[in-house]
């Protein structure tokens, strides 16, 4: 039997998104709460390349993360992830 150890993030306690764009190499920390703002253009808050072909979905993609602080109230919601060894 394998036990694998993890880590549960409550989405309460998610607070900021980090991405890197691989043009630029800049590192932008982006509030939650902000998110379908800033991914509304789909470009790089940096150097505005884009960070998709599909900008669509990162518009989606910040909607579902919208959404999923907007019911933490109603529903617990956790990402789980292997702990490091
Ligand atoms: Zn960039």
């Amino acid at each position: 039997m394998t036990v694998q150890k993890t880590i549960q993030v409550p989405v309460s306690e998610l607070t900021k998104v980090r991405i890197t764009c691989k043009e630029c190499q800049v590192i932008t920390e982006i509030p939650l709460d902000q998110m379908t703002k800033v991914f509304r253009s789909g470009k790089c808050p940096c150097c505005e390349r884009p960070l998709t072909e599909h900008e669509q979905t990162l518009r989606e993609f910040a909607l579902g993360v919208r959404m999923m602080i907007d019911i933490k109230d109603r529903v617990g919601l956790e990402f789980v992830l292997p702990a490091p060894e």
